[in-house]
């Protein structure tokens, strides 16, 4: 096996195993009826610059 394809190759299992690991918690978090206070990195986003009012 050639380096690049070794490298998609290690790219695609993180991918594959931060999605596997990450949906359980979604579904736990997208059922849950409460909001979470504006501490909640899944609700409100940090990766995006928020502008205040
Ligand atoms: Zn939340």
């Amino acid at each position: 096996m050639s380096t690049p394809m070794y490298a998609v190759g290690v790219v695609f299992a993180l991918v594959a195993l931060a999605t596997v690991l990450a949906t359980p918690f979604l579904i736990v978090h997208s059922r849950s009826p409460y909001d979470h206070g504006p501490d909640c990195w899944w609700c409100h986003p940090r990766l995006l610059p928020r502008k205040r009012r």
